[in-house]
């Protein structure tokens, strides 16, 4: 899939911009602070329905102005279509696609699919199981709608189950009413550990052959879903979360809130069987997450038939060339989004490229 046309009014510093994109690979260079990462989070936003950077949409609008709209027009291998998105001081934002006003987040999934790739990617590895189950959940809700109602669902019952926890005067008392959390909580928990960790399994497999690619067959790198409640089938793993809820209540009394499920669990990645997170070095770090983001769009074209649009934001800069050549060169197929504050070579980016440059919030094409 690709995106053809970017427009804004508003967003962030680009005021009204209209930009027609290549199919291949579209470059955005400029300074420091001119708007190349807010035109290309603008795609992201169409995609996810929120920002890569922030959770608050406030933050999105032209300082001074009230609304913010941004719409991307997009080919993919069912037709052409559109996305907009309107954000209004003070209101929901309100999404279109196909000028058809969506009622709920999940209508949103899986029309423009992107991957995003930025130099604080790096904390998908680096940081707390958090991390890595926030990319694991954004790929699943772009591949799989019913993946993102089954989290809704989780999240809203778990959220429910922990104000209990802190409302009730006793564990009697939260015991009384805690079955109808833990029904939802099980059901819709399991079907999200089987969603991940079949995932995990198609993952594993591109991410060590992309990485032992990146690393000329030195590092192997072995990814697993580590899951606290575990079964074969779902009876099986939706009666072990029923128990452990069960089993855990007083625990989750005294702590006030749920400590067993599958909020709780993490990927863990190993470079030639020692844990990247707490050992590797910053190149191997980097290493792993390019590694994942070409696994992701391996992944993706697996699902779904076609690759996703990649934006590369920043990233380029901290790659060594022969890699960036592998990032850019990855398939002719793929539409790359990239934005870079120093100029990038046209012995790089090849033939089938368009060049823009922006500055003060305007975008021109070279
Ligand atoms: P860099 O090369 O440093 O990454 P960039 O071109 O990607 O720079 P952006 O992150 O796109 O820069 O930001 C451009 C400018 O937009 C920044 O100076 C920022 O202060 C400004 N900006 C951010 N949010 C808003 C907003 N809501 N209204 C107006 N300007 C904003
Ligand atoms: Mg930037």
């Amino acid at each position: 899939m690709r995106v053809t046309e970017i427009s804004t009014s508003n967003w962030r510093n680009l005021e009204r911009q209209k930009v027609s994109l290549g199919n291949r690979l579209n470059i955005f260079c400029g300074d420091n602070a001119q708007g190349k990462t807010n035109l290309v989070e603008s795609v992201y936003l169409c995609c996810i329905g929120k920002s890569p950077r922030t959770d608050r949409d406030k933050e999105l609008v032209c300082w001074g102005k009230d609304r913010a709209y941004v719409r991307v027009r997009y080919t993919c291998r069912f037709g052409d279509g559109e996305i907009a998105v309107t954000l209004t001081n003070g209101e929901k934002k309100q999404i279109t696609v196909n000028s058809v006003p969506i009622s709920r987040m999940g209508e949103l999934m899986g029309y423009l699919n992107c991957i995003y790739f930025s130099p604080d990617e790096i904390r998908i590895i680096s940081e707390s199981p958090a991390e890595r189950r926030r990319f694991l959940d954004i790929d699943l809700c772009q591949t799989d709608k019913n993946y993102f109602y089954s989290l809704s669902r989780f999240n809203k019952a778990l959220s429910q189950r922990n104000n209990l926890l802190k409302q009730a005067k006793s564990v009697d008392e939260a015991r009384e009413t805690v079955f109808v959390w833990d029904e939802q909580l099980a059901d819709e928990g399991a079907k999200i550990i089987l969603k991940r960790r079949a995932f995990c399994d198609k993952l594993k497999i591109f991410a060590k052959e992309t990485h032992s690619a990146l690393t000329d067959g030195k590092e192997q790198l072995e990814l697993a879903y580590v899951a606290r409640i575990n079964g074969e089938n779902y009876p099986e793993l939706s009666k072990n979360y029923r128990n452990s809820l069960a089993n855990d209540l007083e625990k989750d009394f005294v702590l006030r809130h749920t400590s067993s499920g599958c909020q709780r669990d993490d990927v863990v990645l190993k470079i030639n069987g020692i844990d990247v997170r707490t050992f590797g070095s910053q190149g191997q770090l980097r290493t792993t997450a390019l590694a994942l983001k070409l696994a992701e769009l391996k992944i993706f074209k697996n699902l779904i038939g076609e690759y996703p649009v990649l934006i590369l934001d920043d990233v380029l800069s901290e790659l060594d060339s022969e890699r960036q050549k592998r990032l850019l060169d990855f398939d002719p197929e793929l539409q790359i989004l990239l934005t870079s504050a120093t100029d990038v070579p046209h012995s790089l980016a090849g033939d089938n490229c368009k060049y823009f440059l922006i500055k003060q919030g305007v975008c021109m094409e070279k």
